[in-house]
């Protein structure tokens, strides 16, 4: 079906275009209006913040995934201050790991796991952790082999192996080493055990125990950035996504726009910031780009997620920030407990409100169940754990988020490679953030590719956007300069 395209009424032509409404294109926005230029951002979702929105129900408040606030980035601390002020709170983290019936610390805690595991099996692991110290494997291409390599086979298959693949869907190895490599970075079980006595001089994320957060989560920031925008002359077009990106060689002309009813409106621009996701940005270009560009766009692939939010007349549930659930008797990867993230995301005195959270891909069975099913499902699970009695839950609604996780897989690398080569040739059009730029980054690391992509287009900075958080010296470095970044990961096992 063709449908007519209306060309945008005001002249706004020499206005640049942004392209999401998450913290990448937020950050973009902001800084464009710090200058006195007023983007226009678009965006497809109804609310802003993107896989760090918050969803709201009942007057509850949801983090889709729990979004701990850290960064080795003094640019990006600064303009967390800046935007929240005092609101900003420090959080204590705690998170365990369910296994077997049984609680473990996460950051592991050696008296803890000793309890848990026995000492059988604690001399086991440790049996195995000295063979795989005195003999790695030298093949280490998979996310088993790296882990082995540092915590032996039998930490490995008790702490790493069922959680990771509910998480990713796919054996642990065929997962690429890289994934781990990224997440887990220097953390190994003889510097998990060492936190435990001694501070580490060097921040390893995956051990961070306090972190920063806004009273009503994530999408709280998030919604005061637009404001700021929208206050600064910008605008954020809600329910608004771009349906092609209308080119001439390597330059944007213009992008297409879905507005809510439905009309298609081209919006002529000088200049593009993109943080929709990559392989959606190559396959809506028009004329469409060489066939061997949207041969990787089409390679790329993601893993999705949805939270089961669930309401229970009981206080306390558990102490937890968060629980990650390795037990392969439920399909429940993690579950968030958010009075503990922040006591403003509850409403109401005596009642909790958990995320159980699914991983799946979209389409499948899990992410097509009726609401009604999702729930019953989440409320069985969460008894069979343990966590709540018969009645305890009261009432429920489903989030669906879908490519949370850009996928590492054994061809990505080459895919990346190809559209990057071609994208570098754009004299006005930037990809940034997370699937932007199909990478595993925090929210730290999309507000920096969106500063930087401000600046290589307004200041020829020539920034290499696509290093941030890929080059070693932007996540291994506690120090303060611009070009490091480091910050919470939904990550290591937080995300594994
Ligand atoms: C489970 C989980 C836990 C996490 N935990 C943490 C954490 O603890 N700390 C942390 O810092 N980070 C965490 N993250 C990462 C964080 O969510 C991301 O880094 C951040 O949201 C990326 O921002 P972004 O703007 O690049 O992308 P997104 O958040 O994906 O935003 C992109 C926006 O573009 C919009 N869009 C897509 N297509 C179009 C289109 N065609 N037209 C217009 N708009 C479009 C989307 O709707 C979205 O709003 C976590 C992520 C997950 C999945």
């Amino acid at each position: 079906m063709t449908q007519s395209v209306q060309q945008s009424s005001k002249n706004t032509e020499s206005r640049p275009v942004v392209i999401g409404a998450g913290p990448a294109g937020l950050t973009a926005a902001d800084a464009l209006v710090e200058r006195g230029i007023t983007p226009i951002v678009f965006e497809a979702d109804k609310i802003v913040g993107g896989i760090a929105r918050t969803e709201e129900y009942k007057g509850y408040h949801f983090d889709m995934g729990g979004h701990r606030f850290f960064s080795k980035s003094a640019r990006v601390n600064a303009l967390w201050r800046k935007w929240m002020g005092d609101d900003m709170q420090t959080r204590e983290r705690l998170s365990r790991i369910f296994y077997e019936g049984k609680y473990f610390h996460y950051p592991l805690k050696p008296f803890n796991a000793l309890r848990g595991l026995g000492l059988i099996e604690s001399a086991k692991v440790g049996a195995s952790y000295s063979r795989w110290t005195l003999f790695p494997s030298k093949k280490e291409d998979t996310f088993e082999d790296w882990v082995t390599n540092r915590f032996g086979r039998r930490l490995f298959r008790t702490f790493f192996k069922s959680y990771t693949e509910k998480v990713w869907g796919i054996p642990t190895d065929q997962l690429a080493a890289e994934w781990a490599a990224q997440r887990i970075k220097n953390l190994s079980l003889r510097s998990a055990i060492a936190s435990a006595f001694i501070k580490p001089k060097q921040t390893i994320t995956s051990l961070i125990e306090q972190f920063l957060y806004p009273p009503r989560g994530p999408g709280q920031m998030w919604r005061t950035v637009k404001s700021r925008v929208e206050a600064g002359g910008g605008s954020v077009h809600l329910e608004s996504p771009i349906v092609g990106i209308e080119r001439d060689g390597f330059r944007v002309l213009a992008v297409k726009v879905r507005r809510p009813d439905g009309q298609i409106v081209r919006q002529p621009t000088d200049r593009v910031i993109a943080s929709l996701p990559l392989k959606q940005a190559i396959e809506c270009m028009d004329p469409a780009p060489p066939a061997d560009v949207l041969a990787a766009a089409k390679d790329l692939k993601y893993r999705d997620f949805l939270t089961v939010c669930l309401i229970v007349k009981r206080e306390q549930l558990f102490p937890d920030n968060w629980i990650y659930i390795h037990d392969p008797h439920v399909e429940v990867g993690r579950i968030q407990n958010f009075g503990n993230w922040s006591p403003d995301m509850v409403p109401a005195k005596g009642m909790s409100s958990l995320g159980m959270e699914y991983f799946c891909n979209e389409g499948d069975d899990l992410w097509t169940s009726a609401d009604a099913d999702l729930i019953a499902q989440a409320t069985g699970e969460l008894r069979k754990i343990g966590l709540v009695e018969k009645g305890d839950v009261v009432d429920g609604c489903v989030f669906r988020v879908p490519k949370s996780y850009p996928v590492y897989d054994s061809t990505y690398k080459q895919s990346l490679k190809t559209l990057q080569g071609y994208l570098d040739q754009f004299e006005n059009f930037v990809m940034i953030g997370r699937n932007g730029l199909h990478r595993y980054n925090n929210q730290d690391h999309a507000m920096l590719t969106g500063l930087f992509a401000v600046e290589n287009l307004y200041d020829d900075a020539g920034h290499d956007i696509w290093s941030v958080n890929a080059e070693q010296e932007y996540h291994e470095e506690t120090d303060h300069s611009e070009k490091t970044s480091q910050s919470a990961d939904e990550g290591t096992r937080d995300a594994a």
